[in-house]
């Protein structure tokens, strides 16, 4: 037996959907990735990135990145831990702590080495992780190279999570990890909820807010203070790949907690720190955040307008109330078909099936961004209705 022989089954599935014209993944966009991208020359309306506020081809982050490169150079060379941290990391450390009115925060290269970090630098051998089904894979596999135990409750069931927390025992470190807003569903969590239990049980919570941040609440914080639990919340992270326009996570926390975290999570440790572009622009991006709160309400303007279309059109969107929404298709097939249909009217939407959906539930992806104009809106409503009627979805 060669290890390497399952990966003829792999080949051949690509190769059937490169025949069949419908292979969706890793397609090269020519231009910078705003409300519309070039693709083999032509242009496209893009509603499959995660850029909600549509700083990404922003000049005033073009000349914070380019600023930070003519000072810093290119690269940290290493490691935060040892010699990777830069005045800057600090600075956005300083700064993010503030935004949040938390104590402590520490910035990570990634968004998932995040989550890897913190959940598996948090949970030794006698702590038990809870989470959601639907949780981030960057929480699942936090949860899996932790010493902890890990029980699932089904996704947004409030009673079935009681039911676990209360079969626990009392005695052992317990902690509840959510996504603020669900990534392929863009339904939220149940925080109010969450919170209660989390008193009632004495648990700590961990609310991963990659597509919050900058996004929900007045101020931008995310999910956490759209629900008003500021206070109530152990931990929140988030990433800076989304509204923020760049890369790299951050956790907030208390200083005693992130202090643990910083000198023990692996995926801090022993990978090299944010480049000094992308910090620069985290750091230009969040004084956008709080200064332009006209992004955000024109990203909901765009949302209700998104979930209200295709409510009218009768296309099921699943429990979406975010400017993440989903169009419910159902077989893998049809999925990537309807992904082709759309391409090929001049729309770049992302197809998602299992394993990031349950079976059977394969959807389109929506997302969209502070700078889709009404015209782009328009648009990509009569194509998602031409494409439903020629599906028999509507
Ligand atoms: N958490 C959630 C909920 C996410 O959706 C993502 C990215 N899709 C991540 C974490 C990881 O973030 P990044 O892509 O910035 O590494």
């Amino acid at each position: 037996m060669d290890i390497f022989d399952k990966c003829k089954g792999m080949v051949n599935q690509v190769n059937r959907a490169h025949e069949l014209g419908i292979y969706p993944y890793f397609t090269p966009i020519e231009s910078a990735q705003d409300h519309r991208v070039v693709i083999d020359g032509k242009e496209y309306i893009m509603i499959g990135s995660n850029g909600y506020l549509g700083l990404a081809a922003d000049p005033r982050m073009k000349e914070a990145a380019i600023k930070a490169v003519e000072k810093y150079g290119v690269t940290c060379s290493g490691s935060r831990f040892l010699n990777g941290t830069l005045d800057l990391h600090v600075k956005l450390e300083h700064d993010l702590a503030e935004f949040y009115e938390k104590d402590g925060a520490i910035v990570f290269s990634t968004g998932f080495q995040t989550n890897l970090g913190i959940v598996s630098s948090l949970a030794g051998k006698d702590d038990i992780l809870i989470i959601d089904r639907y949780d981030h894979a960057s929480i699942i596999d936090g949860c899996r190279l932790s010493f902890g135990s890990i029980k699932k409750y089904r996704h947004n069931d409030m009673e079935e999570l009681e039911r676990i927390l209360k079969s626990l025992p009392q005695d052992n470190g317990k902690m509840i990890v959510v996504d603020g807003v669900f990534s392929m569903e863009g339904d939220m969590a149940n925080l109010p909820e969450i919170v209660k239990l989390k008193k009632k049980y004495n648990t700590r919570l961990l609310v991963d807010d990659a597509h919050g941040v900058g996004v929900h609440g007045e101020k931008g914080q995310g999910t956490v203070e759209h629900f008003g639990l500021m206070d109530d919340v152990d931990l929140i992270m988030g990433t800076f790949s989304k509204a923020f326009a760049s890369l790299g996570g951050f956790v907030v926390g208390d200083m005693d907690v992130i202090t643990h975290i910083k000198h023990t999570a692996r995926s801090l440790i022993f990978s090299a720190s944010m480049i000094p572009a992308s910090v620069a622009c985290v750091l230009k991006a969040l004084e956008i955040v709080k200064k332009e709160p006209e992004r955000r309400k024109r990203l909901w303007e765009i949302t209700d307008r998104m979930l209200k279309g295709f409510a009218k059109m009768g296309l099921d969107t699943g429990e979406s109330n975010t400017p993440v929404i989903p169009v419910i298709i159902g077989a893998d097939d049809a999925c990537f078909a309807f992904w082709k249909a759309l391409k090929e009217k001049g729309v770049f939407a992302n197809p998602v099936r299992t394993p990031a959906t349950p079976p059977g539930r394969a959807l389109i992806r929506t997302s969209y961004m502070a700078t889709h104009t009404d015209e782009d809106i328009d648009t990509v409503l009569q194509v998602f209705e031409a494409c439903a009627k020629e599906f028999g979805l509507i």
